[in-house]
């Protein structure tokens, strides 16, 4: 008997379903396995009914639930609660879902700035103003264990389409998901010579130091020894897949942290400002700490505290 599930977008930008196709040929493999009830992004299935005359979001009984994106407005809450209600299991799939992530930078922001920017600028169309009948947005965008509960947490932006097919395999096979526990660094082969060999930080973009492009990448200096704000020590591991290099550090360039903190609950900021701390070098000398701070808070490190789980 196949396994039903249902999968839904909230605020998002539709590149953890990307990783969902990306399977290629094993999406075969989990097609044989699963029927999709739900999932907008390969079935025209509605929300509101197929002609669109029910008054209630519905979306059909499963056994799996896949979320992606936060919570940002008025109907992303009542498609998550409805998935919720609805799915045995619910997978929250990328950092967007377990933290809020890139849109979460809007929290930054007061709601009436965000709109007056975008609807009211001196080349918006008077005719483009709000309409009326779009979702009332929230006070923030907000990960969604902050609003319903989260059986399972697959943070990446978006996670690697490897770790995807871990956990539908796993869950298939009513197998545990293992959280190794580790952080980037972890998978990175490059070079460290270990604490007190970060002197001083460069521009995030400088590019790092290495021999040729065809070097390996264990000859070359950790980025962050070199100067450069990598995050990988403060980052949950798992974004290169199945091969384990760390997809950035791959291409020479240090981390951002887009996989979220080490343990769910972590604070990748601190963590960071911590070990920076600890090799004598202050956060304010680096010429992009206000976008450090901004984009470290979109993956949950500045997190307000949570409001009552519903679920
Ligand atoms: S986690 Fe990244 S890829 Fe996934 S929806 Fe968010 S921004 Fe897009
Ligand atoms: S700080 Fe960056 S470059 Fe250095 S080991 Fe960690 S992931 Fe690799
Ligand atoms: S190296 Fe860091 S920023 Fe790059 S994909 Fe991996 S977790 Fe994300």
């Amino acid at each position: 008997m196949s396994i039903k599930v249902a999968e839904e977008w909230l605020n998002a930008c539709s590149g953890c379903e990307i990783a969902i196709v990306d399977l290629g040929e094993r999406l075969l493999d989990v097609l044989n396995l699963v029927d999709f009830v739900h999932m907008p992004v390969i079935m025209d299935h509605k929300l509101y009914g197929q002609l669109g005359d029910q008054k209630h979001i519905h979306i059909p009984e499963a056994d799996v639930g896949i979320l992606t994106g936060g919570i940002r407005n008025e109907e992303h809450l009542e498609v998550a609660r409805e998935m919720r209600a609805q799915c045995k299991t619910l997978i929250a799939l990328g950092t967007c879902a377990t933290h809020g992530g890139i849109p979460a930078l809007a929290n930054s922001y007061q709601n009436e700035e965000l709109l007056q920017r975008i609807f009211s600028t001196e080349t918006t169309d008077p005719a483009d103003a709000l309409p009326d009948d779009v979702p009332e947005i929230l006070e923030r965008c907000q990960a969604l264990d902050e609003l319903i509960k989260v059986d399972v947490y697959l943070p990446g932006c978006p996670p690697h389409p490897d770790q995807i097919y871990g956990a539908l395999t796993a869950l298939l096979e009513g197998r545990p998901l293992e959280d190794s526990g580790k952080s980037v660094c972890n998978d990175c082969p490059t070079i460290r010579e270990g604490k007190g060999q970060l002197k001083n930080l460069r521009r995030f973009l400088q590019p790092p130091h290495y021999g040729t492009p065809d070097e390996p990448l264990d000859k070359m200096r950790c980025l962050l020894e070199q100067g450069l704000l990598c995050m990988g020590s403060v980052t949950r591991a798992g974004c290169g897949g199945d091969v384990g290099t760390p997809r950035c550090i791959a291409a020479r360039v240090p981390c951002r942290g887009c996989s979220g903190p080490v343990r769910h609950e972590g604070n990748q900021l601190l963590d960071m400002l911590n070990g920076l701390a600890s090799n004598g070098i202050d956060i304010r000398s680096l010429p992009e700490h206000t976008s450090l701070l901004r984009f470290s808070g979109a993956h949950g490190l500045l997190r307000p505290k949570r409001t009552k789980k519903e679920a």
